[in-house]
């Protein structure tokens, strides 16, 4: 197992009634009123709220969310202020994390949050209705109407900081005092955050221990003391070193118009440049993306980009929103749990997590159909003491996650008896996927412009923007970004800009049915079950289950043959008998009993999806430079824990993001059969990547999704290179 267990916090009344861990015998913070300390040390130490004054997004990163004191502070402030950035986004890594009421509890012994005013006790309760369960990923919180997003980052700050990207604005030094805890003060903590900040990084905490300060400077800060907050003396404040400050640079994607590189140049031939932008228009870049494709994932993409503050203008084949494989009646989302917790473990986790979230908010509204209220996944081949001892090490709370026997399976699905044993995955359910996408698309207002009815045959970059063309060469829309998600066409319309031609992906035909309650042995499920095939009970007592897969085969016609093949599963799981069904299928379906709908989804062959800036080829056809001798040591950059980057040679996620892009051009898809899942963590890590804020994913499994990773593995097996894989 790669990934370490996340082992929940828990505190006492210290002898002076101050909250303190019964892990670490520290205080969480010292008597008094807490969220006033850290007005004085973090946020008036980083110069705050004055700095962010005006800015379009400021970003804090936090050792330490403890009893969240500093973020409660830092949003009050942030709501206080006319001048506060449009958006603000706060990472804070938390090796132990408070269950949401032990947190409730703990901010009750502090008097002054008895007289907390009404809206400080409306954050409150809004950070505890998002609180997020204890598996060790990056939690995306979205708060405050969605202009603060809290990344809550599960686990030990060493294994943490590694797989951030972030660039922040301000660092919030806080964990307990460096005698209990010395891990969140050494030299790989400090070096690891000075490569996370932005060039112009500040830094604050209460420590003034020697070391501490000794190890910044060693780091890279300008450190200083001042005049501390009672009974200490003095706190410790800091800046990157202005000689430091050259070399730090503020990252961006090629052509997203946002804050340029420095010493990029103006491009006119996007197909060739590196790390250029053609439209460098720093910071106040354009911020308007033309998409095409209307199905789950443009829309997600969309309503990201919206959400930061981007124009988007969608183009799509259709007349309506989901018309394509988004367009079935309602679909499932869940996790799964794998032996080895890798890469596609870890990203469907964390995207399942994003989406019961995003979808659970817009169930409350009213505005789609669906549940998050858990679903059952059948386990068809381990069993069920072996489930429970894979719980058992890989540490996944019960909030998240438990095996249940057969019987206890039946019970809790209310599906029928006969069940196999199976997952309750609690953070899962179901929704209608258009839904999804109308919901979107009325939150967005004008600020996203949907052109149905509207093919794009080939984009063309042509006077500082692409152009999306229609068959006869006519524009149809021009904008600084494009952002192809087209399923499957979207290789078509990438094909004269990118590698896409070789990406392994392809089409893969799928059937779903759904049928009257009178043709069922018992009444549908009350939470969906997913084992060979899924069955979902639709709002008006039809069961909706499937689907077949047919890998490249383009019939959109729906087929007996099919509807037999997803009654036979449906027969397995209980819900109709199988003779009957397979006798009655073809009547059902001429009948209306049983309908169906047949849709095309696009898979990548390694089951990940695609998300980010396509890879440009340069004029000799390759893709990265020539192999170099192996790196030496790299302080910091990439891989290995965050105080030792490995030697010997230069890990596979650095090369890619040295890898040539074509500036401007991004996709979104290969969603396979999760496009539920994976939509809404998908679309915010591309509108995060080109807005150059923090990213929600963590980067080895963001890396993992990168549309470049092709032509990178293709040029390093022709160059005979072997790389460590950091993810
Ligand atoms: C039978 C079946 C059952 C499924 N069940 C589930 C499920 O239960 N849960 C789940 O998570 N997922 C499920 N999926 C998968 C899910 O539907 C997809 O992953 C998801 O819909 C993909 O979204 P998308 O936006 O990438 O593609 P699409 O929804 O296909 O959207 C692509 C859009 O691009 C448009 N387009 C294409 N070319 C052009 C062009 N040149 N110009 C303009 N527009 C263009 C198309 O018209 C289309 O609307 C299922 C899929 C199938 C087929």
């Amino acid at each position: 197992v790669k990934t370490p267990r996340v082992e929940p916090g828990a505190w006492a009344p210290g002898a002076d009634g101050v909250p303190a861990s019964t892990l670490y015998g520290d205080r969480y913070h010292p008597a008094g009123d807490p969220e006033a300390q850290a007005r004085q040390v973090f946020l008036a130490g980083n110069g705050l709220p004055g700095r962010w004054a005006g800015q379009r997004h400021f970003t804090v990163l936090e050792t330490g969310f403890g009893l969240g004191r500093n973020f409660l502070a830092t949003w009050a402030a942030w709501a206080a202020d006319p001048q506060r950035p449009a958006r603000l986004g706060f990472v804070s890594i938390e090796r132990h994390p408070l269950a949401a009421d032990a947190l409730a509890r703990a901010w009750q012994t502090a008097p002054a949050d008895a007289s907390a005013d009404a809206q400080g006790q409306a954050r409150r309760a809004e950070l505890l209705a998002a609180w997020p369960v204890a598996t060790p990923d990056l939690h995306r919180l979205v708060l405050a109407e969605g202009r603060i997003e809290l990344l809550l980052a599960f686990g030990d700050v060493r294994d943490w900081l590694p797989r951030l990207q972030v660039q922040a604005d301000a660092l919030f030094l806080d964990g307990f005092a460096p005698d209990r805890n010395p891990a969140m003060w050494d030299r790989g903590v400090m070096r690891g955050l000075a490569r996370l900040g932005a060039p112009d990084v500040t830094l604050a905490t209460w420590c003034t221990a020697r070391a501490v300060r000794e190890t910044l400077t060693w780091a890279g800060f300008e450190i200083q003391r001042v005049p501390g907050l009672f009974p200490k003396r003095q706190m410790t404040v800091g800046r990157r070193h202005p000689a430091a400050r050259e070399a730090a640079t503020r990252w961006t994607e090629p052509g997203s118009g946002q804050d340029a590189e420095p010493g990029s140049a103006p491009s006119t031939s996007p197909a060739t440049s590196r790390a250029t932008s053609p439209q460098p228009t720093g910071h106040a870049g354009p911020r308007h993306a033309c998409i095409v494709g209307g199905g789950l994932a443009g829309c997600a993409a969309a309503i990201a980009l919206v959400r930061a503050g981007w124009t988007v203008e969608m183009l799509e084949a259709a007349p309506t929103l989901a018309a394509g494989a988004s367009g079935n009646p309602a679909g499932i989302f869940h996790g799964s749990v794998h032996p080895d917790d890798g890469p596609h473990a870890r990203w469907s986790r964390a995207a399942t997590l994003a989406a019961a979230r995003e979808y659970a908010r817009l169930i409350a509204q009213g505005q789609v159909p669906g549940a998050v209220d858990g679903l059952l996944r059948l386990e068809h081949e381990a069993p069920l003491p072996t489930m429970h001892e894979r719980l058992q090490r890989l540490g996944l709370p019960a909030a998240h996650v438990r095996a249940l026997a057969g019987p206890e399976a039946a019970a809790w699905s209310g599906g029928p008896p006969g069940l196999s044993a199976g997952w309750a995955l609690s953070q899962a359910g179901w929704v209608v996927p258009a839904a999804v996408c109308r919901a979107w698309h009325a939150e967005a207002g004008g600020a996203w412009t949907f052109r149905g009815s509207t093919r794009v045959a080939r984009l063309a970059f042509e006077a500082g923007a692409w152009q999306a063309l229609d068959a006869a060469g006519h524009p149809l829309a021009a904008a600084p970004v494009m952002i192809v998600a087209a399923a499957a066409r979207t290789v078509d319309l990438l094909a004269a800009h990118s590698d896409a031609a070789t990406w392994p992906a392809g089409t893969v035909r799928g059937q779903v049915g759904w049928i009257h309650p009178a043709e069922l042995l018992s009444p549908g499920p009350v939470r969906p079950i997913a084992g060979h095939g899924y069955a979902v009970t639709l709002p008006d007592g039809r069961l909706l289950f499937g689907a077949t897969a047919q890998p490249g085969d383009p019939d959109p016609a729906a087929r007996n043959a099919d509807d037999r093949v997803n009654l036979a599963r449906l027969a397995a799981l209980g819900f109709v008998d199988g003779p009957t069904a397979d006798r009655e299928a073809e009547h059902w379906a001429a009948t209306g009993r049983l309908q169906r709908r047949v849709g095309e989804r696009w898979s990548v062959v390694d089951r990940l999806p695609l998300v980010g800036p396509v890879a440009a080829p340069r004029a000799d056809g390759r893709f990265l430079p020539a192999p170099t001798a192996p790196s030496a040591r790299s302080p910091g950059r990439a891989g290995g824990s965050a105080g030792d980057a490995p030697t010997g040679a230069i890990p596979k996620a650095r090369l890619q993001r040295t890898l040539p892009r074509t500036p401007g051009l991004f996709v979104i898809g290969g969603f396979g059969s999760r496009g539920l899942t994976a939509a809404p963590l998908a679309g915010a890590l591309l509108a995060a990547r080109l807005d150059g804020r923090p990213w929600p994913v963590e980067r080895p499994v963001a890396d993992r999704l990168d549309p470049g990773r092709f032509a990178l593995a293709r040029q390093l097996a022709s160059a005979g290179v072997r790389t460590p894989d950091d993810a």
